[in-house]
């Protein structure tokens, strides 16, 4: 199918593009970034923005840098940028990681990270890496600018904390410490869908045992999040397989499942299991 019809309007500068939100968003105006989400809904019609406000053309929003101990990864930062390290922190690797497996290589070049953050698919691979990381996201809007933590972004189903005329301007993650080790694992039908469960685990080495131990799920529940349950059980433990599988264990048996067409409660719950097992094991080698 084709899209409704709709005006497209190229702002230049960030502010002309948060006055443009401002003015559209009433009549359901809506950011265009790399169109890889938002297309194929409208063209199914299931969205039918009357205005998009495309960012494309604003000099600035690819900005890939580090600054005071976060790494600031702006609205036109592309999915393939993060292809190979972007750093030499342990992030670099895990960001490197965590890429391939979202879609398929053409639509890596033109969807963003910011966009999927802002879109919040509960199975987004980046959302998972916000959330377990605990991302600041930056908003701005003609009211200024605010940041929000990750914890507080994710509402639910495809729902976040910003106002309707916010642009989602950049995500700051921090680094990791330098000899931080992660895991990254996700189970989906085919190479290239969405993942029906992904779980993300990063922790330091402390004289034999596991330190600032996080374990993320996303496709899990309606929002990717932080699992504490299995975070304690990891805390100041020594690494070894028994260990993994009884934190595995607690986030099955904290999570709410998400349950769809796909996927009942016990299924996903066993997909969890395996998920966050095998991301501690590979955490560990
Ligand atoms: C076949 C296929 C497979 C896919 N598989 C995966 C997958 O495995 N994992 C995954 O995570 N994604 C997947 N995607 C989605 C893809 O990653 C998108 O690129 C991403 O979800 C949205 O980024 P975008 O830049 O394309 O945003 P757009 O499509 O341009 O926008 C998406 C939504 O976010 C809003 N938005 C975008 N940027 C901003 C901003 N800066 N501020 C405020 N609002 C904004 C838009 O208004 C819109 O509502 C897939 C897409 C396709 C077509």
């Amino acid at each position: 199918m084709k899209p409704a019809p709709f005006t497209r309007h190229v702002p230049k500068t960030l502010d002309e593009a948060v006055r443009m939100l401002a003015e559209f968003a009433p009549q359901d105006g809506r950011i265009l970034a790399g169109g890889q989400s938002l297309v194929p809904i409208m063209a199914f019609r299931l969205a039918k923005p009357a205005h998009l406000v495309d960012i494309n053309e604003i000099a600035g929003l690819d900005r890939l840098d580090v600054e005071n101990g976060t790494l600031r990864i702006g609205a036109l930062v592309r999915h393939a940028a993060f292809h190979k390290p972007v750093i030499a922190n342990p992030l670099g690797a895990l960001l490197s990681a965590v890429a391939k497996h979202i879609a398929h290589y053409p639509i890596r070049t033109r969807g963003t990270f910011c966009g999927s953050i802002a879109h919040a698919d509960p199975s987004s691979e980046w959302c998972l890496v916000a959330a377990t990381l605990d991302a600041t996201i930056i908003a701005k809007s003609v009211r200024g600018e605010r940041a929000i933590v990750a914890r507080d972004f994710f509402e639910g189903l495809m729902s976040t904390a910003l106002a309707e005329d916010e642009l989602l301007a950049e995500v700051r993650l921090p680094l990791l410490a330098p000899d931080a080790r992660f895991g990254f694992q996700e189970f989906s039908r085919r190479a290239g869908d969405f993942a029906m469960t992904a779980a993300l685990v990063t922790w330091r080495p402390d004289n034999g045992v596991m330190r600032d131990a996080r374990v993320g799920l996303a496709g899990a529940e309606a929002s990717p999040r932080r699992i504490p349950e299995a975070e304690a059980a990891l805390e100041g433990m020594a690494p070894d397989g028994a260990l993994f599988r009884a934190a595995a264990e607690a986030a099955a048996n904290a999570i709410e499942p998400l349950v769809d067409h796909q996927t009942n409660a016990e299924y996903r719950r066993d997909l969890v299991r395996a998920m966050v097992r095998r991301a501690l094991e590979q955490s560990a080698q």
